[in-house]
């Protein structure tokens, strides 16, 4: 990255350099571009700078048809979000669209809060919509792993809200076959998560929803996993999963586990 932020000039010569090299690596690639995009996978995720759609699948230009705004939302009436699924779904035929949440966002974070933080609130209204649905159950949680736990309840209601919208009904009706998947992104360790909100048109959506619902509160009611995200929280802690579980309290022999020391 580039020391000094005002200097442009680094990214035009970083962009010449990157550019060189995928023509030296793969001779013709940038003319093949031109003539069409057949990408798999659209990506709904959210605009911050740490999840970066194509660096993170390790897909090249061309593989991944991208939308992006504050906290990954897919509004009803939102015609920009609309306008690209349906670009995505009727012109290029793309097979996936993942909803990538990513943990600490800071528009789940805001939401969560009630923290007003300018024009942006109106926006952040919708996943407040989702506290409010999800109310009883993040203030069962500890209150360490709410902002995670909305994070995923905020994908699993973003990907109905991809699935009832007409351009996912009528792609089905005539039998496209599109898949939509609720995902989450570690900043933490680099790694996506697989929310098992698979939508595919056939299997009732409502079943499927409530089910990933009681896995999200499942799995955040359990200690190991509020450790985890409490690692998510830390700006320099560098430790796995597995690690933090390794550091969870075990159940004593009456199968309890002090909560306390979670
Ligand atoms: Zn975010």
């Amino acid at each position: 990255m580039p020391d000094n932020t005002d200097n442009l000039d680094d990214l035009f010569a970083h962009n010449r350099a990157w550019s060189a090299q995928m023509e030296r690596d793969r001779p013709g690639f940038f003319t093949s571009l031109v003539k069409q995009q057949t990408p798999r996978y659209m990506w709904i995720g959210c605009s911050d700078s740490r999840v970066p759609a194509n660096q993170i699948t390790g897909l090249e230009p061309g593989e991944v048809f991208v939308h992006r705004n504050v906290a990954n939302i897919v509004v009803h009436s939102d015609l920009n979000a609309l306008s690209a699924i349906q670009f995505a779904v009727e012109h290029l035929k793309v097979e996936h669209i993942m909803v990538v949440g990513h943990y600490g966002c800071a528009g789940v974070k805001a939401a969560l809060s009630g923290k007003r933080i300018g024009l942006a609130d109106n926006w952040i209204r919708h996943i407040q919509d989702v506290r409010d649905r999800h109310s009883v159950m993040l203030e069962s949680l500890p209150e360490e792993a709410r902002v995670d736990a909305l994070c995923e309840l905020n994908v699993a209601e973003q990907v109905v809200n991809v699935a009832v919208s007409t351009v996912m009904v009528d792609a089905w009706a005539r039998g496209q076959k599109v898949r939509i998947h609720g995902w989450t992104f570690g900043v933490h360790d680099g790694l996506l998560q697989d929310l098992g909100l698979s939508v595919d048109g056939a299997k009732p959506l409502d079943a499927v929803y409530k089910a990933a619902v009681q896995r999200i509160r499942y799995k955040w009611s359990k200690p190991g996993e509020v450790i985890q995200s409490l690692t998510l929280q830390g700006t320099q802690v560098n430790q796995s999963v597995q690690e933090a579980q390794a550091m969870t309290p075990q159940p004593e022999a009456d199968g309890t586990t002090d909560p306390a020391a979670a």
